[in-house]
């Protein structure tokens, strides 16, 4: 968003692991004029290896157990990229990524973890891989249902004996043996056993400890076989290598780590086994610019563990180096440590401690490993509050930067930016941005009506591909609300200083997003300008056609009319909690879902159903488009609050007194034309909305039909709100 030097340099994050969220905490804390950071992380919850067999066994809620990436994100004031890596070019310093265009960055960090290798295993597909630990949990979901519905003995085996598959091993036998004692259950008899190619199970872990595990798992009848290798894994059964099969219905991969498949053809210098080299300052030997940390890195001159105690002692390193070779400074070394404590819990609340030569047992075992864990849990969940205010130098540069036409972009730039993108021809645009001229020439159809709008505003998020699709499909709301077809559009565009390749490449990541919803509303880009500015904007002017007689307007509403809204509201007061780091990602990413749904079959189903008015609700709220509804038509509403859809999380914050700078003002130019009220949803009639729903009425006999339409696929959460009600002289307009 407001960026107060240019940028010099880009740090793209790659997964958000362990030493990750400690690069975005750091930086958050001292961010670095000029340097920005951009995580491009597969999933928004990043589980805490520490918890994971304590989330296992039901001792810590999703919440306890996972950082929640989104607003430590927005803490470090880095772009969030919600999608995986596909591969890297570190010769070309590009990033592929699913489902969108690719990236540049100046200095890259890879922190995407593990997953269990299936080497040597065929058959996998039958097994549950324990990593990554989301995609586990929801099919041990399924595992504990197949289970309640199962009668007699059910076999579950482990494959992989280490530290992970013995505390798995407990924490599975706890959680399902506590349901299999549900009443109903009680004729399940759940068989657990680890199966270990090595010929002990634990051997980095001293003796004494090994003793204490041992003894444990016979103490919770979980059966262990070492020196056993699996060949493969059949339904109902596992095959070993020396020709033996066992009965098994369920078998569970915790095997040893794999290295991340998206590297191997990457270029990068990696080990014999697939992991990407590093030396002691944690960077490619191959590719100084590129960092690794975690599972994911491997160490020159060290053999360490793949545990999140090493990803967690990098982080602190990494985000050192990453902030020194961004500024030129000489880098420092990491040195892992020696010894390490290692804690295993046993399912319940008890744990068994080991270091160096010495082991310890009990319930306080598991209190102080969990006291460690929440400690470090608390460092990414209670963030700092955050300051907004400039950044140093921001006057002196700006005062540096050229205004009016001096503010444009540089041709070359827009050339590299606009090179890349689709073809944007149609029919009706005969001069356009494939043949660039002062102006775009355009023939509208015969008898068409032309519908044009205009809409700009500042990023609200600071992904600019995201950025470019919603606020494109917030500028085409407007002409799909007036019942019209979008046909072409010009982009007004400022972008933040940077050099030369920052803003070619933060142009096209804008530009491909708006194109992209251009082209699903239907329409194409004929043109525009761009300029230079301290935050990026954007804005379209959209142009529609329609039939004269088919046009929608806010007027014409009539007594008894439903209304029926199509989207939830609340996204005024979830991106003001989201700048503030205060928004959990899963409120964020379901608000963003929302805003990219278009209103173009929106608008044909409320036509196919008898629309008597319609506007799109925007940046005055609810209300206050519901005013400007009513005024047109010259009558009142009532409303059920109790029905008007929220965004999750925009009740939660709204109560906890958050609200988007906009709301006080929409609700003071509503006055008491809305019938005033304590009742939580009030608040949000006056949030602006970015990208909101369509806002219209229907004759009551209709309303039920064209709800089911709406909810069928366009618009699953419209629902009807109210209806239109003849409003008496002392009456507020709107009431409840
Ligand atoms: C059952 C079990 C219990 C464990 N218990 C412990 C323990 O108690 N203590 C301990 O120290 N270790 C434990 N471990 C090991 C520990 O989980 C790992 O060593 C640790 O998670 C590694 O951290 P990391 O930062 O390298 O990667 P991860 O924590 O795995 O994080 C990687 C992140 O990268 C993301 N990602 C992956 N691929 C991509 C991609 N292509 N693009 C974008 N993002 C991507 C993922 O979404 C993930 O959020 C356990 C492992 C298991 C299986």
């Amino acid at each position: 968003m407001k960026s107060p030097v240019p940028i010099h340099t880009d740090i793209v994050l790659v997964g958000g692991g362990h030493s990750h969220v400690d690069v975005l905490k750091k930086f958050g804390m001292k961010p670095e004029p000029g340097v920005r950071l951009t995580l491009v992380a597969r999933d928004m919850l990043t589980p805490y290896s520490g918890m994971i067999p304590g989330y296992i066994a039901d001792h810590y809620s999703r919440r306890e157990a996972h950082i929640d990436l989104r607003p430590l994100a927005a803490f470090a004031g880095a772009r969030l990229v919600h999608a995986a890596a596909l591969s890297i070019d570190p010769d070309a310093r590009r990033l592929e990524i699913a489902g969108r265009p690719a990236i540049g960055f100046d200095i890259a960090s890879i922190d995407t973890g593990s997953t269990p290798s299936t080497r040597g295993i065929a058959g996998t597909e039958h097994a549950i891989p324990v990593k990554p630990i989301d995609r586990f949990l929801e099919a041990y979901h399924a595992l504990a249902d197949r289970i309640r519905a199962h009668d007699g003995t059910f076999r579950i085996a482990v494959v992989g004996g280490g530290a992970g598959g013995v505390e798995l091993s407990f924490s599975l036998a706890h959680r399902l043996r506590s349901r299999a004692a549900d009443p109903g259950q009680e004729t399940t008899r759940i068989e657990v056993t680890i199966l270990e190619a090595d010929d002990i199970l634990l051997p980095s872990y001293n003796a004494a400890a090994r003793r204490r595990v041992t003894r444990a798992l016979a103490a919770r009848n979980i059966d262990v076989r070492t020196g056993v290798t699996v060949s493969a894994v059949a339904p109902g059964r596992i095959e070993l290598e020396k020709g033996e099969t066992l009965a098994c219905d369920q078998a569970i991969l915790v095997t040893s780590a794999g290295p991340p498949a998206w590297l191997a053809d990457s270029g990068l210098a990696l080990d014999d086994r697939g992991f990407v080299r590093v030396d002691d300052r944690l960077r490619s030997p191959s590719h100084p610019h590129v960092f690794a940390a975690g599972d994911a890195a491997s160490m020159d001159g060290h053999s360490l563990p793949k545990s999140g105690v090493y990803a967690v002692r990098q982080g602190p390193y990494l985000a050192g180096n990453l902030r020194r070779l961004a500024t030129d400074r000489p880098l420092r070394p990491y040195r892992p440590q020696g010894q390490t404590l290692a804690l295993i819990t046993t399912g319940e609340r008890h744990a068994i401690g080991a270091r160096g030569p010495f082991a310890v047992e009990g319930d306080w075992v598991w209190r102080w490993k969990d006291w460690i864990d929440r400690r470090w849990m608390a460092k990414y969940h209670d963030l700092p509050d955050m300051d907004e205010g400039a950044g140093p130098g921001e006057d002196v540069l700006d005062a540096m930067r050229c205004g009016g036409c001096g503010a444009k972009v540089p041709a070359p730039v827009l050339r590299r930016a606009l090179d890349r993108l689709p073809e944007q021809a149609r029919d009706g645009l005969d001069q356009g941005l494939d043949s660039p001229d002062d102006a775009a020439v355009l023939t509208p159809p015969p008898g068409k009506v032309l519908v044009q709008t205009v809409d700009q505003f500042r990023a609200f998020i600071d992904d600019p591909y995201l950025f470019g699709r919603i606020a494109a499909n917030h500028c085409l709301g407007d002409v799909f609300a007036m019942g019209a077809d979008a046909h072409s559009a010009l982009a007004a565009v400022m972008l933040p200083h940077g050099d030369d390749d920052k803003t070619a490449d933060d142009l096209h990541q804008l530009l491909s997003g708006a194109i992209e919803t251009l082209a699903e509303a239907g329409a194409v880009l004929a043109g525009g300008h761009t300029g230079e500015g301290a935050e990026m904007a954007f804005g379209l002017t959209v142009n529609g056609y329609a039939d004269r007689d088919a046009i929608i307007r806010k007027g014409g509403l009539r007594p008894g009319d439903t209304l029926i809204l199509t989207k939830p509201i609340g996204t005024g007061v979830l991106f003001a909690a989201d700048m503030r780091a205060d928004a959990r990602g899963d409120w964020i990413e379901a608000a963003l879902a929302s805003m990219q749904r278009s209103l173009r079959p929106v608008a044909e189903i409320a036509r196919g159903h008898g629309v008597t008015a319609g506007t799109d609700v925007t940046g005055f709220g609810l209300a206050g488009h519901l005013l400007e509804m009513l005024e047109a038509s010259g009558i009142g509403a009532k409303l059920d609050l109790d029905a008007v859809p929220v965004l999750d999380g925009a009740l939660e914050l709204s109560r906890d007194g958050i609200e988007s700078t906009l709301r006080p003002g929409n609700e003071a130019s509503a006055g008491a034309d809305v019938l005033a009220g304590d009742h939580p949803v009030r608040t949000l009639l006056f949030d602006p909305q970015t990208a909101g729903g369509l806002l219209f009425g229907v004759p009551a006999d209709r309303a039920d039909a064209c709800l089911a339409a709406l909810r069928a696929g366009a618009a699953p959460d419209a629902a009807v709100i109210g209806h239109v009600a003849a409003r008496e002289a002392h009456d507020s307009q709107v009431m409840f």
